[in-house]
């Protein structure tokens, strides 16, 4: 019997530490390892997720891209850890904005982010973005080689739909990204919005 309640005693000692490093795996492949947000992979399956759900509410989905300005530039001036630093404070700036549990900030690439808005209108997402475009200007990280301005800006470009079974979801992001380049092109350091409609750029 004290053999038996022994080995029952090992057992669950074994699938607890095996449920606690699932649970560690599951952190590490939805988490950038940077800034602490969700990760490419978790910004993907949300889409999906916030896609379907929104085409079953009829409800409007909202995307900002936010992309720094002279990034690069920031790098080579002052060295990579300070521009990691700065991408941890716009992480924080962006997560700190955001409704919780409802919003979703991802690190969408290298210096870039996205925040997915569910129930949100173009309106109010462009509103957010200004607000966030704003905030970091606030921070007054120090830029030294910005064209734009003394500290560190961000361009945005935003885009929102009313997600039907006739639209996919790339047509929101490839619609915020042309907005975010649109943001590029007119001088940087300012929020772009475009409307999907049909697939098509607004
Ligand atoms: P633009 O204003 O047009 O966005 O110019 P940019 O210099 O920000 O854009 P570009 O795409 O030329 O450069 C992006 C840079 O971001 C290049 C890359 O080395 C840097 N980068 C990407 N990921 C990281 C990171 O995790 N840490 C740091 N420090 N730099 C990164
Ligand atoms: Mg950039
Ligand atoms: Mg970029």
């Amino acid at each position: 019997v004290a053999d038996q309640v022994a080995g029952a005693i090992h057992f669950a000692r074994v699938v607890s530490e095996l449920e606690l490093a699932n649970s560690k795996l599951e952190q590490l492949s939805m988490h950038d390892g940077l800034t602490g947000i969700a990760n490419r992979r978790c910004f993907d399956l949300r889409l999906d997720e916030e896609w379907h759900r929104h085409v079953r509410e009829r409800r409007p989905l909202a995307l900002l891209l936010v992309d720094v300005d002279h990034f690069k530039a920031l790098n080579d001036a002052s060295g990579h850890l300070y521009g990691d630093e700065c991408l941890r404070e716009l992480a924080r700036l962006c997560s700190g904005m955001v409704r919780d549990g409802q919003d979703l900030v991802a690190r969408y690439g290298g210096e870039e982010l996205a925040v997915l808005l569910p129930h949100c209108e173009l309106a109010d997402a462009t509103r957010i973005a200004e607000h966030l475009r704003a905030q970091v200007q606030k921070q007054a990280m120090p830029h030294p080689d910005s064209r734009v301005a003394r500290e560190v800006t961000v361009s945005i470009g935003v885009s929102a739909v009313l997600p039907d079974e006739g639209s996919t979801a790339e047509a929101l992001i490839s619609t915020a990204d042309r907005a975010l380049y649109a943001a590029k092109a007119q001088g940087r350091n300012r929020v772009i919005a475009h409307a999907v409609v049909r697939d098509r750029i607004d």
